[in-house]
């Protein structure tokens, strides 16, 4: 019946699959560390209902397997792409369609089909939904080992793929975990531009470029802002340098993953003029979504501030404008860091106007920091 099943999961589309127990997670204590040393940032889901994260078979009750599935997501090229310089970086995961949908139907369908070969198959569907450990189960069911960056690695694949898991109420031959292949390797640490990576295996989401223009929901912190670079949504750069990716990933033959058009390089000027009907048409269905058009425009100030150069400074000028105090937050300290006389004429009218006390705090910033600089 597990080779059956694994045969299903493969015809459609799912690859690496295996099989675990519901035992409770290996990495639990690591993982209450984690959370107690506060790595977690304003991830405060990740905290609740921890009886349940630490044994699904609170959630399902006959729980005996849990079934863990990959799907390869690494969109076909990176060609660059036409539209405004300078540009930005979106995390490849999040180029195409949003992953929980696609693969949440997908793993219904092998729920179905489960059951077509086991009619008393019971099971629930997790696609990063609900209070799951799902890469301990994944580790466990052999889809890959806890690179030092975090993510799994599968020595056959890399680490481009999904995970999602179908809890079962069938006791199926569990698979083993792979062993860890990392050795003396430390390039995702070595290119960590924010040092999100504090020791091997554990990283401070309160540092990481993912976490910052993501899942926070305010000001990415000064300090931090020059190391997030171009990248926009996410950030790739422990999985590029990984030497397992570049042995062995392969792109996807997923349509929905394909990168949409211009997301492979986004020009950032086009983002940062996105009013809200321009930004839920172009991302509906689309992980990005997640950020609002408010934590996008964010991040493309940002990128702005580290990558945009004299040719940039009217758009900033524009977003100095914008209805959210965010963004107008973002743009100030952007254009103190392009600096120059244009840029110091825009703080400066911007400045008697600004209602927001956040925003004249870095209209002020900035225009210090451009002050210092003509000194
Ligand atoms: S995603 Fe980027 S910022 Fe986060 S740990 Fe990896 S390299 Fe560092
Ligand atoms: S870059 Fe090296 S240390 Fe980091 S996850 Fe890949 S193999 Fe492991």
């Amino acid at each position: 019946m597990t080779d059956q099943i694994k045969a299903a999961a493969r015809r459609l589309g799912f690859n690496p699959v295996g099989i675990a127990s519901a035992d409770p997670p290996q990495h639990w204590a690591f993982y209450q560390k984690w959370l107690g040393m506060g790595y977690a940032g304003e991830m405060g889901y990740l905290g609740r209902n921890l009886d349940r994260r630490s044994d699904v078979r609170q959630i399902v009750p006959n729980a005996k397997s849990v079934l863990c599935a990959g799907l390869n997501y690494l969109p076909d090229s990176d060609a660059s792409e036409n539209g405004s310089h300078p540009k930005g970086q979106i995390a490849r995961y999040a180029r195409g369609d949003d992953y929980h949908a696609v693969m949440e139907d997908r793993l219904f369908e092998l729920l179905a089909e489960i059951q077509r070969i086991e009619p008393s198959a019971e099971g629930r569907v997790y696609v990063d939904t609900g209070p799951v450990l799902e890469r301990d189960f994944a580790a466990r069911a052999g889809l890959g080992w806890f690179g030092k960056h975090t993510c799994l690695i599968d020595k056959g694949r890399g680490s481009w793929f999904f995970l999602g898991e179908i809890i079962l109420n069938l006791e199926l031959e569990c698979d083993q975990p792979q062993p860890d292949h990392c050795g003396t390797c430390t390039q995702c640490l070595d290119a960590c531009p924010t040092d999100a990576i504090v020791e091997p295996y554990r990283v401070d989401s309160r540092r990481c470029i993912s976490y910052l223009t993501i899942e926070l929901k305010g000001a990415v912190p000064r300090a931090l802002r020059s190391d997030v670079g171009n990248w926009v949504f996410g950030c790739d750069i422990c999985q590029e340098v990984c030497p397992w990716n570049h042995k062995h990933a392969e792109p996807t033959s997923e349509d929905a993953f394909q990168a949409r058009p211009g997301l492979n390089a986004p020009g950032l000027v086009d983002l940062l003029h996105m009013d809200q009907a321009a930004f839920s048409k172009r991302f509906k269905n689309s992980p990005i979504k997640r950020a609002k058009r408010r934590g996008l425009l964010r991040n493309v100030a940002i990128a702005l501030g580290n990558v945009g150069g004299q040719s940039e400074v009217p758009a900033l000028s524009d977003a100095l404008k914008d209805d959210e105090p965010l963004v107008r937050q973002h743009a100030a300290w952007a254009l103190g860091k392009i600096g120059g006389d244009q840029a110091q004429q825009v703080l400066d009218e911007a400045l008697h106007c600004e209602r927001d006390a956040e925003a004249i705090k870095e209209m002020r910033l900035a225009l210090e920091a451009i002050n210092q600089r003509g000194k």
